[in-house]
C-alpha cells in the first residue's frame, strides 16, 4: 500500500452478496496471442514491497499482519515455485528484512536484465472500507500491454482464490510520469513492471481469507502461475505445461492510458416496494460509469447518516435490485445509495423520503 497507518481495524462482517465475480475487461482485447518463447532464459525480478524499519519501510499494519514481512513470505514462496519452472531465472530484489530503496530495487532489475519486475504488495485503505486484489501497471505503450495482459491473467487466478477483484489500473502523477515509483523507474530502465495488491489487509472480507491456513503459499501459486502461463513456461518438477497457453491482448494503446478521475456519472435509485410492518424495503439502483467499472456500492435507511459495508457490484449490469431493512425505531427513514467505481471514486444517490406515516 501507498499510505502508511498504524490504526488497527478490527471489524466483524456479513455481506449481502457472496458471489465473487470475475474480473471484466474494461477495454476489449484487440487480438488473441501466444504466450511468447524465448530462445534464451526468461528473466524475472521479484520485488517483496517494504522492508527494514521506520515509517514507510514496514508497510501497512493490520490485524497483527506487517506487510514487509508477508510479501517477503509470498515472494519466497513464489521463487520456489517458479524455480522449478524450465527456461526462466528468477531473482528476489531482497530476500531479507532490509530497506531497500525503489531506485535500488529498480537498479537491481537492471543489472540482471530482468524482463519483468513483479512488485509484491497488500493493501489498505485509509476509510478501511476497500477489498479485494488489484493490478496496477504503467500508463504508457508497450508496457501498459504486457502489465495488463499480466494482469488479466493473474486476476483470474486470484479471483479463482475468492478474492473480489478490482481490475488493472494505472496512476500518473503530477510530473506526467506513471505514479509509483517502482513503475516509474522500471519503465525509465525500459523493463516492465507491475505492482500486485493481493488482498487488503485492513478488511476482515480479506483477512479472514489470509489467515486460513497455507492461503499465503496459494497466492504464491496463483501468482506463479500466472507468470508461467504468461511466458509459456513448462515444468517437468510440477507436470505442468503452458506452452500452449493463449490469452487475448489489449494490444499496444494509441496514447496515454489515464486513470479516471471522476465519480460514476449516473446514481440513481426507485423504492419499488416496501412493507411497513417488517421494515423490508426493494430498492432498485441504476448506475453508470463510462471510463471504469462500478465496482461496489452502499446504502443508507437513515438518509446517509450510517451506511452499509460495501457490497459487491456486478459490473456487468447497470441496474439491479436489493433490500434494505429498515430497523424498527428509525424515525423518518430515508433510502440513500453509493456507487463507488474501481478508483474508489463515489457518486450518492438523491434520498428517497417516505411518506410521513413511514414511522414505525
Ligand atoms: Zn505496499
Amino acid at each position: 500500500m501507498s499510505v502508511f497507518s498504524k490504526k488497527p481495524c478490527k471489524r466483524v462482517v456479513s455481506y449481502l452478496f457472496t458471489t465473487v465475480l470475475i474480473f471484466s475487461l474494461v477495454l476489449s482485447p484487440s487480438a488473441s496471442i501466444n504466450s511468447y518463447a524465448e530462445p534464451e532464459p526468461i528473466v524475472i525480478v521479484i520485488d517483496p514491497g517494504h522492508g527494514g524499519e521506520g515509517e514507510g519501510n514496514t508497510g501497512a499494519i493490520y490485524n497483527g499482519i506487517t506487510e514487509k514481512d508477508i510479501t517477503l513470505q509470498l515472494a519466497n514462496a513464489l521463487t520456489n515455485e517458479l524455480s522449478k519452472y524450465e527456461n526462466i531465472t528468477v531473482y528476489q530484489t531482497r530476500t531479507t528484512d532490509t530497506k531497500m530503496t525503489l531506485e535500488d530495487r529498480a537498479a537491481f532489475a537492471k543489472r540482471v536484465d530482468a524482463d519483468f519486475v513483479f512488485s509484491i504488495h497488500f493493501n489498505a485503505s485509509l476509510e478501511h472500507h476497500f477489498y479485494g486484489s488489484e493490478v496496477w501497471t504503467s500508463a504508457f505503450g508497450r508496457f501498459f500491454q504486457k502489465g495488463f495482459d499480466f494482469g488479466q491473467i493473474v486476476t483470474t487466478e486470484w479471483s479463482r482464490l475468492g478474492l473480489y477483484q478490482k481490475g488493472v489500473k494505472t496512476r500518473i502523477g503530477n510530473t506526467g510520469r506513471d505514479y509509483y515509483g517502482i513503475i516509474r523507474h522500471c519503465v525509465s530502465d525500459n523493463m516492465p513492471c507491475v505492482i500486485l495488491e493481493h488482498a487488503y489487509l485492513d478488511h476482515s472480507y480479506d483477512v479472514n481469507m489470509i489467515r486460513t491456513s497455507g492461503f499465503v503459499d496459494k497466492l504464491a501459486h496463483a501468482d506463479a502461475t500466472a507468470i508461467a502461463k504468461y511466458f509459456g513456461l513448462r515444468s517437468e518438477a510440477l507436470g505442468t505445461d503452458y506452452s500452449g497457453f493463449t490469452y487475448n491482448t489489449i494490444g499496444k494503446p494509441a496514447g496515454i492510458v489515464r486513470q479516471d478521475r471522476t465519480e460514476p456519472e449516473v446514481c440513481n435509485i426507485k423504492v419499488l416496494a416496501y412493507d411497513l410492518s417488517s421494515g423490508n424495503v426493494l430498492v432498485e439502483m441504476t448506475t453508470k460509469d463510462s471510463e471504469s467499472p462500478v465496482i461496489y456500492f452502499s446504502y443508507s435507511y437513515d438518509g446517509g447518516q450510517t451506511f452499509s459495508l460495501l457490497q459487491m457490484w456486478d459490473r456487468n449490469k447497470q441496474t439491479q435490485s436489493f433490500n434494505v431493512r429498515v430497523p424498527s425505531g428509525t424515525s423518518n427513514p430515508s433510502i440513500v445509495c453509493r456507487s463507488y467505481n474501481n478508483y474508489e471514486l463515489m457518486a450518492e444517490s438523491i434520498p428517497f423520503r417516505f411518506n410521513a406515516n413511514f414511522n414505525y
